[in-house]
């Protein structure tokens, strides 16, 4: 089974469509989402229902709690808040309360899923260097965990008690004996690479791919702009900043 993992899509539906349509193509055929579906871009409803009409198991973002009320807005920087403000009045009430009723963490035999850390997950640590990392991997039941947050993709391993941070593009999860995944972020990357960011994990092979796909930024910047929310929040995608 192939599945692909999703993150902090923010939005953005001209990226999510692409990451998509490369799902689609390679035949995988369960979506997983580490939260943040929505907040930042100007596309919330239709890449949430697009992603539950898919059957995708997701966990709650920082921003999907917050549009939800389940997180103070003094938690995120102005441009941040403004956007989430601008979220809440283009929700429909359903909307907001499926996205509050998200779990912060899920798992089945081989898999979990996490949007910042399994380390106290409800105050949404950021996972950026080896002692982050050791943090959420002593807590990991499973072979593998997927992350998001910080919108960087990136790997790490406990092998023998010791964490290590390996290649973010591909690798092979037989040989570690805890893998922990950053996907990156499909709607807003800041690794300098515009690109939007997703992971393929084959779970009969055992590896896993962080790949990116170009997309219209130009359409969703414009959409952005429309909306009225922060130019800036335009302008940081053709940079992946
Ligand atoms: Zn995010």
């Amino acid at each position: 089974m192939k599945y692909g993992i999703l993150s902090d899509i923010h939005s953005n539906w001209e990226a999510l469509e692409a990451v998509l349509e490369v799902l689609d193509r390679e035949g995988v055929g369960r979506i997983l989402c580490t939260g943040d579906v929505v907040g930042y871009g100007a596309d919330p409803v239709r890449c949430l229902e697009t992603l539950e009409a898919r059957h995708t198991v997701m966990v709650a973002g920082n921003h999907d709690w917050a549009v939800a009320g389940k997180l103070d807005l003094d938690w995120f920087n102005e441009r941040a808040r403004t956007a989430l403000e601008w979220t809440k009045t283009h929700l429909p009430e359903e909307t907001r309360v499926r996205l509050g009723e998200l779990p912060l963490v899920w798992q089945d035999e081989t898999v979990t899923l996490v949007h910042g850390s399994l380390h106290e997950p409800e105050t949404f640590p950021y996972i950026f260097d080896l002692q982050d990392a050791q943090r959420s991997l002593s807590l990991q039941k499973t072979q593998v965990a997927f992350v998001g947050h910080t919108h960087v993709p990136a790997a790490y391993a406990l092998e023998k008690g010791q964490v290590t941070r390996g290649r973010a593009r591909w690798g092979h999860l037989m040989n570690a004996q805890r893998a922990l995944i950053n996907v990156g972020s499909v709607g807003q990357p800041r690794d300098g690479d515009p690109r939007a960011s997703f992971c393929v994990y084959d779970a009969d092979q055992g590896t896993f791919e962080i790949r990116r796909v170009v997309y219209p930024v130009e359409t969703t910047q414009a959409k952005i702009r429309k909306a009225g929310l922060p130019d800036s929040l335009a302008r940081r995608l053709e940079r992946g900043s």
